[in-house]
This record gives C-alpha cells, structure tokens and sequence, in this order.
C-alpha cells in the first residue's frame, strides 16, 4: 500500500547483554506489526563474521543455510523474517563483514581509491551504509535491519559507527534505534535486575547511538516500577521500554509486543501517519495453534539432531502444516548415526510420519536409507528434501528395481550404479563460477500425481542448494520398477519431485520447500504429509480418518509465484 511518506525509513535492532535474546524475533515481529499497518516493509541482517555468506559455515555451529530466491545463502534469520513479514527476500538482506571487506579490498587492488589510504572509517563504514541504503529503494516504506552479536563485541563496531553516521544522513525522523537487553531473575534476591540493561544501554551510547525503544526480554512479568527505574536510567520515554516476556508459541510475539505498545511507539517516532495493525488474520492462526489438542509425532531423521537450528525451516515448516490441520506438531530427532545401531523399526515406531532432510557428506546416509526402507515398506507417510530425495532413489534402486550397490556418485565413486551424480546442468553451474544449483527453479508437475494435487498447479518454483542430481541413465530402470518422477525441470533434464504410487504418502524433492512455508500459508508438500500423518494417528487410535479441506488461496499461491 502507498503511504504518504517519500522517504523510506530505517529502523536498526541491536542487541546487548547476551546472546540469544530473540533479536531476530523480536525485529521480525515488528516488521509483522508495521506490515498489519499497510507499510511495505523489508529486512536486513548485518552479520559480524569475516565468512562471506553461511555457505561455508558447518550447520553444527551455525544452524541452516538459508537460501534467497535469488541464490543467496543466507543467515537463518532471513528465514524468521520471511516467514513473519511473508515477503521474499533477496541476497542483499544477508550483508556479512566479509562481504564488506572483500568488496573493499577488491577496489582498492582495482585503483578505486585513487591512491587514498583505505580505512575502516569511512571506507568500510562507507561501503555498509551503501549496503542499508540499497535496500531503501521506492517499493518500501520502511527497512529494518538487526545488527547481529552483541553490542561490546570487536567485531561489531564498523556497523554499529555506520548506523550511527546514517542519522546524519537520513535525519533523525526517518530513523529509529531499538536496543534488545536482558533483564535477569535472580532467584537468591527474588528480583529481577536492571543493572545488565543499564550498562548495555550505556555501552552502546558510549558509540554515540542512544537508544529510542528498549526491548526487555525477561522469563516473567516485569512491574511499572522496573520500566520506570530503566526509562529514566537509560534516558528512554517510559511507553518505549517494551518488556517482552517468553511466549508460548513464537507466532505469539508479534501479538505479545503489540500489546505492549511496540509497534505504536516505533510509528510515532517516525512520524508516520498510519492506521491501527490489522491483525485478525495472524490472532485467528494463533488461536488455531493454541486450541490445537492433537499431536502428530514426525521424526525426522538427520545427521545434524543435536543442533535443531540446523533444520530451523524443516521444524517451522512442520509446524505450519500442523496450524492447517489444527494440531501439534511434535518434532521427534532421530539422529542418522544412531539407526543403524539401535535398530531403526523400534525408533520409528512411534511416529505418525518421517521425513528425512538435506544434508551434505556421507556420515548417516546408510541410517537414512535405512529409515526410508522403513517407512517405504510400512505405509509410513515420508516425505524427503533434497538429500533426502537422493536416499529415497538410492534405497529404491537397491531394495526394488534390483540395482545391487546403488549409491551416488558423492557417496561412493565406484558405485557400480551412480543412481544420483553430477548432471549436466551442474558441469554448466561450475563452469559460471558456482558449485551449486542454488535458488529457485521451476519444475513440471505430473497430472494425477500427489505432487501435482498437493500444490494444484502444474509449474511450480522452489528453492535449491545441492550440486548431486538423479542420474538420467536411471531414469527408466526406476519407472519400470514403480517409481514416479512426479516434476521434472521444464526441459526434462531433471528430477525435481518423486513418489510412490499406492502408499499412503511418499513424496520427495530435490528442492528445499521448506524455505518458502510460512505460518499464515503452510507449504502444500508439508500440509500434505502432515495430512497422512494425522490420518495414520487417527487410524492407529481408532478414530474416523481426516477430510482435507480444500486448499487455501494462500497455498495455492505457492504454486504460482514466480520468481522475478
Ligand atoms: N549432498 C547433496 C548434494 O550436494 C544434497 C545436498 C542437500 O541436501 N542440500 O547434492
């Protein structure tokens, strides 16, 4: 929607005291806020690290790798902003140090600099604000960008000095600081304390940037008394010290920090002159979540369990499929080195549905192979993404079309049947310069496939991140044997969906749908599986089995997005 104001706004979300305070959250909760409020709104993420992008980083450490439509590998929190303010984001809203001064270092080797010396300040400050403001462009009203780690921290300072100059640049209207702190229980004094927020507040003032919201994030309700003591120690208007109190659900937040005043409080120092939030759509999916009495168990099987941020997307994905059908989602790890050990039957037993997600090296893939024969031969609704694909062609070949040692050619170089290998299409992406098929590719759905009804459209666009394809020599070994190549790339030349007629959901994709779910509009795929897995719940308890309703405008939407 239009607003009457030219100039876009920024709003920067820092954090103090700790990590981990749910600074993504709480700026993508804001951003929901001001999107209820009919302002077109997008995000950023300054990462302080030198990696250039999460690419490289293990998932161990870092959690998942994000991936942007248009390639870009990503922090994770683009995907808590994705899926709160339901708008795609580009590589642009993922801004790294490295990035930075790579990009720096580059012009000065060219003879940009024209003999200057090169220095932190201005040129790598110079080269963050160019990054902010290109995200300021005439199709958003407002930008907001969270500085990742935490205030105090080395690495931080370049970003933290170039928002601070940006006021000068923009003027103090179109700019707002909100600071993320702390505010401990300490059981011995049964107290909660100030002091932490008091001396991040003075930390980051200290760097010339005072803050104008405070966001408290605490274990329990905090007295007027407290905001008050705060407000008046950190020079910050009483009704802009917002405590934020853990919530049941994360979906819960944006509706948590309304009430609390956030959103109001950003838009009047803005001076932006804008109606009420609507948010009865996000309350209606909330309340959905909360009177949800069900629970559907999906294991999912991967190499990465201990970490769970490693599959943040997969997890949150499950979890919106569970808000269509009006249940709970209970996320179950199933660690892949685990299976083969422990007996893969007696770990799955208990689960209404598997999945098997990405993945990259070969430590576990026997365990997921394992677990897909499980599910295959018990009815066991499963859906697999991308390498979870390539363990459900493998297991195929091996246990069904007769192809004895069937491996991929990642895995296993002398496999006597390389059913998944590097295509062509991937020869092309190295000689570009990448290593992956990365962002968003269309595929051809099959007509009376699952696939193809879950998303009820016949091209669809989902996002990648892998280099191993299914081997095309397979292709009709496979088919003979029973396997359906459900999507297909436009030119045929690659697999982008399987499945298995006559069970009761066995469905993967090379593709990571995961990425594009979203709370308010749950993936088909995800619905879909989810759906078979409630069946299998109410089957197992003798109840009646579950009618789908019809899918949603939202969902179909998936189908038709089209990548720019
Ligand atoms: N390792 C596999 C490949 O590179 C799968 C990657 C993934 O699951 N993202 O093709």
């Amino acid at each position: 929607m239009a607003t009457p104001n030219t100039t876009p706004k920024h709003i920067f979300v820092t954090g103090g005291v700790s990590s981990a305070l749910g600074k993504g959250i709480t700026a993508a909760s804001l951003g929901r806020l001001l999107k209820a409020r009919g302002l077109r709104v997008t995000m950023q993420k300054l990462d302080p690290y030198i990696n250039v992008d999460p690419g490289t980083m293990n998932p161990f450490e870092h959690g998942e790798v994000f991936v942007t439509d248009d390639g870009g590998e990503t922090d994770l929190d683009l995907g808590h902003y994705e899926r709160f303010i339901d708008e795609n984001l580009e590589r642009g809203s993922s801004v790294t140090s490295g990035q930075i001064w790579l990009s720096v270092i580059n012009k000065e080797r060219r003879g940009d600099y024209l003999g200057k010396t090169v220095q932190v300040v201005p040129h790598i400050t110079n080269e963050i604000k160019e990054r902010i403001r290109a995200l300021a462009d005439e199709d958003v009203d407002v930008v907001i960008t969270e500085v990742g780690g935490t205030v105090g921290d080395i690495e931080g300072l370049p970003f933290l000095e170039a928002i601070r100059q940006l006021r000068y640049d923009v003027g103090r209207d179109n700019i707002c600081y909100v600071h993320v702190a702390l505010v401990p229980y300490i059981a011995a004094a049964g107290e909660l304390k100030t002091k932490p927020t008091q001396h991040s507040v003075r930390e980051i003032r200290s760097i010339g940037i005072q803050p104008d919201v405070l966001v408290l994030r605490s274990d329990r309700e905090m007295d007027e008394g407290i905001k008050r003591k705060i407000a008046m120690q950190c020079d910050v208007e009483f009704e802009a010290v917002i405590p934020a109190v853990d919530s049941a659900s994360l979906y819960e937040v944006p509706l948590a920090m309304q009430r609390e005043g956030l959103d109001r409080v950003v838009v009047e120092h803005l001076k932006l002159d804008v109606p009420e939030p609507d948010l009865g759509e996000w309350e209606a999916m909330v309340a959905r979540i909360r009177s949800a009495r069900e629970t559907v168990r999906i294991g999912v099987v991967g190499k990465y369990v201990e970490l769970p941020d490693a599959y943040l997307s997969v997890a949150e994905a499950l979890r919106h499929a569970g808000i269509r059908h009006g249940v709970n989602v209970d996320v179950t790890w199933v660690s892949s080195d685990d299976l083969l050990e422990l007996g893969t039957e007696e770990a799955l037993r208990q689960c209404h549905g598997v999945l098997v997600p990405g993945g990259f090296g070969v430590r576990g893939v026997e365990g997921k192979i394992a677990a897909i024969t499980v599910a295959r031969e018990n009815d066991v609704p499963f859906l697999g993404l991308c390498l979870g694909l390539q363990c459900a062609v493998i297991e195929f070949a091996r246990n069904v079309a007769g192809l004895g040692g069937a491996h991929s050619s990642e895995f296993d170089p002398s496999s006597p049947h390389p059913v998944i290998d590097l295509m062509h299409s991937q020869r092309e992406v190295e000689e570009k310069g990448g290593t992956m098929r990365l962002g968003a590719y269309p595929a051809k759905l099959l007509e009376g496939t699952k696939t193809r009804a879950a998303y009820d459209s016949e091209v669809v666009y989902e996002r990648h991140r892998h280099r191993f394809e299914v081997n095309n020599r397979y292709r009709q070994r496979l088919e003979e044997a029973g396997l359906q190549f459900s999507g297909v790339s436009p030119d045929d030349r690659l697999v982008e969906f399987i499945e298995l007629p006559g069970h009761s959901w066995f469905v993967a994709t090379q593709a990571h749908p995961e990425l594009k779910s979203r709370p308010n509009r749950p993936h088909p795929l995800f619905a879909g599986f989810v759906g078979a897995a409630l069946q299998r719940l109410r089957e197992t308890s003798g109840q009646l089995p579950v009618e789908l309703d019809e899918p949603t405008v939202g969902e179909v939407a998936h189908a038709v997005e089209v990548e720019a």
